[in-house]
């Protein structure tokens, strides 16, 4: 029977494919297929790890002392059973042969479906023996991952695929980790649902980067939802369709059909200069995560990097962070592949929902576990490490030797915070001009997103070459509501009056003191924002490359000399939202609409 799902709409379009269930802690697995002519290869794969995992567990119980407990050595013949357990290995190997998945993604499919027969266990001691099983698992891939990788030539390329099999796949997850996000930039699937996560959680932010439709708080979607279930995810209205009925199936299927036309239209824009009817140019860069997603930006028509989130550098490494060779490497590759454009690198925005998972040295002592939102984060995580903070500002000035890049601090508060950071640079410029590496000047700036840094903005314009407005912890501290927390996303709102009036005070006092200002938050890529934002007096707008053409689309059809008086009107409204729709929009479209959108 067909079932819905409600969650936050995060990223848009329409996604129909099968359900994969895949527990958080495993979403980094590599999820590839096999080539038809390799799966014998990769069965054989699975059955050497399952060995050496046999060998681990006979040695394990022949080392154990001679006083250790009894149970310990029954436990390892309960796992050493559940190893050899046809149900785990006959099965994964059927996934391999009959779907193509590579051996961990064949086997971590598996114990998902084991994982929930024994949910559904009365017996209380045969439920918990899913721990066991889980361990093993872990073993099994612990053992894939050091022995051969996959014969896979072309792993990441679903187009690869040459079984009958063809249906797209969409995954299902109670959570995602940003940094594990990343590997889903290079996976087969073509949407996800989450359970957890608000709609500027940055796996939401990371969902939109790569353009695929998803829905994030969907609470129960991955205890409702079967491995294998035909799924619809509507990433415009934030549900979730399982086992649709064939007329909801078909009209989905025309949606989607229609998103892809209405894409293909907008990309005509690609390489239109954003001017405003009344010749206003506007910026429209592009935030980006890795240096790979360069190239992106530029074919999408960005003019520049507004935000690169270093810290995506940092995630998912374990114990060995980046050391400045390898930072500067990545700065000076996207310096390099936006070919003489302005590239905004950020410091390490560490901390929250984007933690350094793992990490044993020093730098985990700073963890906040209580507040981590209002913890240590970002600039404050930084100034907690001053060589951690040394070692990328070196490798940023260094990059910035290749091309121009601005630094952008996060999260700043306070007069003390900016002085410390100058002091770092200054100590770090020293140190540069000292060791005689050649290295080159940047622009400093500041991210507003604090309301305490957009209320005292003077002292940010003194110090700061440019500000750049994150308006997405703007939001969630002036309102104090955590953006990554599902159960209060429909508190979280970026019509709220006191964040238009710190935006609007922000924009204003930075353009009147002559300064740079743009807006890197998720309201820059949110069209339903982009006339309100001229109107304020914003001309630089930082968005994913997948929201460019989009907002272009409304740059166009703007005329800034007819919007700027109306927002007044909008500051004062009880209901911004309603007011601007009223304003801005009636009637603007059709006498206005430039040529290149009239085709
Ligand atoms: C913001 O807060 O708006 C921003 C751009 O930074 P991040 O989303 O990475 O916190
Ligand atoms: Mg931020």
């Amino acid at each position: 029977m067909s079932i819905q799902i409600f969650g936050l709409p995060v990223s848009r379009g329409v996604a129909i494919g099968r359900a994969v269930l895949v527990a958080s802690s495993r979403v980094d697995v590599p999820h590839v297929f096999i080539d038809t002519s390799l799966i014998e290869e990769e069965v054989a794969r699975l059955l050497a790890a399952r060995d050496v995992v046999a060998v681990e567990f006979d040695t394990l119980k022949r080392d154990l002392p001679a006083d250790a407990p009894a149970e310990l050595a029954a436990l390892l013949d309960v796992h050493q059973m559940l190893l050899q357990d046809e149900a785990l290995i006959g099965a994964a190997a059927d996934w391999i042969r009959q779907r193509h998945y590579n051996a961990e993604w064949a086997v971590s499919a598996q114990l998902e479906v084991l994982a929930r027969q024994f949910d559904e266990m009365e017996d209380a001691y045969i439920r918990e023996r899913k721990a066991d099983l889980e361990q093993v698992v872990e073993r099994l891939l612990r053992s894939l991952s050091r022995g051969v990788p996959s014969p896979v030539p072309d792993a990441s390329r679903s187009g690869g695929r040459d079984f009958g099999g063809d249906e797209p796949l969409v995954l299902v997850a109670s959570d995602i980790a940003p940094a594990d996000m990343l590997s889903f930039k290079r996976s087969v699937f073509t949407g996800f649902v989450t359970d957890v996560g608000g709609k500027t959680s940055h796996t939401a932010i990371v969902a939109r980067s790569m353009d695929i439709p998803a829905v994030v708080g969907a609470r129960q979607a991955s205890s409702l939802i079967r491995q294998d279930d035909t799924i619809i995810i509507d990433g415009d209205a934030g549900l979730v369709i399982v086992d649709p009925s064939p007329i909801v199936l078909e009209e989905y299927r025309f949606r989607q059909r229609q998103s892809e036309l209405e894409r293909s239209r907008l990309a005509r824009l690609r390489h239109t200069p954003a001017v405003t009817l009344d010749g206003e140019r506007i910026e429209l860069l592009a935030n980006i995560e890795m240096p790979e997603d360069s190239p992106v930006a530029l074919e999408a028509g960005a003019v520049g990097v507004g935000l690169f989130r270093s810290e995506f550098l940092f995630m998912g490494r374990a114990d060995n962070l980046p050391d400045e060779e390898e930072q500067y490497d990545a700065y000076r590759r996207a310096v390099e592949a936006m070919k003489g454009l302005p590239v905004v690198i950020r410091t390490v925005d560490i901390g929250a929902d984007k933690p350094l998972e793992g990490l044993s040295s020093s730098e985990l002592r700073h963890e906040s576990v209580l507040n981590p939102a209002l913890g240590l984060r970002a600039i404050r995580w930084s100034l907690a490490e001053p060589s951690m903070f040394r070692r990328q500002l070196r490798a940023l000035f260094r990059a910035a030797h290749h091309g121009p890049v601005k630094i952008l601090i996060p999260m700043l508060a306070s007069q003390r915070e900016i002085r410390q950071t100058l002091d770092n640079i200054a100590h770090v410029k020293r140190q540069l001009a000292e060791s005689g590496k050649p290295y080159g000047e940047v622009e400093l700036g500041a991210m507003i997103e604090v309301p305490a840094a957009a209320l005292t903005l003077p002292v940010f314009l003194r110090y700061f070459d440019y500000v750049s407005i994150g308006t997405n912890d703007l939001i969630q501290y002036t309102l104090a509501i955590d953006r990554a927390d599902e159960a209060v996303a429909h508190l979280y709102d970026p019509w709220h009056p006191a964040v238009l009036q710190l935006l609007h005070s922000t924009i204003t006092q930075a353009r009147a003191a002559g300064k740079g200002v743009s807006v890197c938050g998720e309201m820059a890529g949110d069209p339903a924002f982009t006339e309100l934002l001229l109107a304020m007096g914003l001309r630089s707008f930082s968005m994913h490359p997948s929201q460019i053409a989009s907002v272009k689309q409304r740059v166009l059809r703007a005329d800034t000399r007819r919007l700027a008086p109306l927002v007044g009107a909008v500051l004062q409204s009880e209901e911004p939202e309603a007011t601007c729709a009223e304003l801005f929009h009636v009637g603007a479209a059709a006498h206005t609409q430039p040529a290149q959108l009239r085709a």
